[in-house]
């Protein structure tokens, strides 16, 4: 048995396919017509039995996710909402809510109902940034990051990489998210998809598993580095160069549109190459 362990976060799509922003790489975007499921709120009852199915696959970490821009009275209520009902009914969840833009005010009030992180990817360069996204800019998603680090939040801030960006460009970012220490970094592999502008992903596996090592220099030995979507299109049956490379998260069941391994087959994986599966986040969120 290896002494490494590896974290397994899950992701609940708590409101899909809505957004009216343009990131070129998102299918949540009403803009590309991708075809995903689109759904309003999903019922507080369906989205605890949901947690407690990915708690017994494992996961300590379970992130709700809101398509859209930012959070609102509405939407932070909700959250919130299903952030206690999650807390009552399950021991030793580590509650992420994925929400997009938020203000200090709106991250208090997720705090004091149960969140415990906050996730919100700076996704690429600020230089790149234009190219990838024109309704709104990369300092208001920084901007949002420093405001979770305010709020006393957990930050877990990340990127999408293989998205045309140039190799500045993925130092670049790495960089930025290294000025904010956030507790938990997903590397997220760009998934193409017909209907989004962005049409190929320019990423190599090698190039990949450099940005997990440059991501684990930079973070320290103490943080999350998670290999989030696009895993299983780089490493199926390479699990244990991303491991070797430095990650020690991965994120298990399916992604936000996209559909993941099985748990058990990553469970499976773990197994084989001698991994331990966290039981506790207590040596990350200090
Ligand atoms: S703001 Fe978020 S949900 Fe909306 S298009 Fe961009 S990444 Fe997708």
């Amino acid at each position: 048995m290896k002494n490494k362990e590896i974290f397994l976060c899950a992701i609940n799509n708590i409101l899909s396919g809505t957004c009216l922003e343009d990131c070129h790489f998102c299918t949540q975007s009403v803009r590309y017509h991708a075809n995903i499921e689109r759904y309003n709120y999903k019922s507080i009852a369906q989205i605890v039995e949901e947690a407690k199915q990915a708690k017994s696959y494992g996961a300590l970490g379970y992130c709700l996710v809101t398509a859209g821009k930012g959070l609102d009275d509405k939407k932070t209520e909700f959250v919130a909402k299903v952030a206690v009902a999650i807390k009552k009914e399950i021991q030793g969840i580590h509650l992420i809510a994925c929400n997009g833009t938020a203000t200090l005010e709106q991250l208090h009030h997720l705090r004091t109902h149960g969140v415990d992180s906050y996730n919100h990817n700076l996704e690429t360069s600020e230089r790149y940034y234009s190219q990838i996204c024109t309704t709104h800019t990369w300092q208001e998603r920084y901007a949002t990051c420093e405001n979770v680090k305010r709020s006393g939040l957990s930050l877990c801030t990340g990127g999408i990489f293989g998205m045309g960006e140039e190799e500045e460009d993925r130092d670049a970012l790495l960089s930025a998210i290294h000025t904010l220490s956030p507790d938990a970094t997903p590397l997220n592999f760009f998934h193409p998809n017909p209907a989004l502008p962005i049409k190929t992903r320019n990423i190599s596996q090698e190039e990949s598993l450099e940005i997990i090592r440059k991501a684990r220099t930079l973070l320290g030995e103490n943080r999350l580095v998670m290999v989030a979507g696009g895993r299983e299109l780089l490493f199926d049956g390479y699990e244990e160069m991303m491991f070797d490379a430095g990650a020690n998260a991965i994120v298990i069941g399916n992604y936000l549109t996209t559909q993941g391994a099985t748990p058990n087959k990553d469970r499976e994986i773990l197994d084989s190459l001698g991994y331990k599966i966290a039981t506790s986040c207590e040596s990350i969120h200090q």
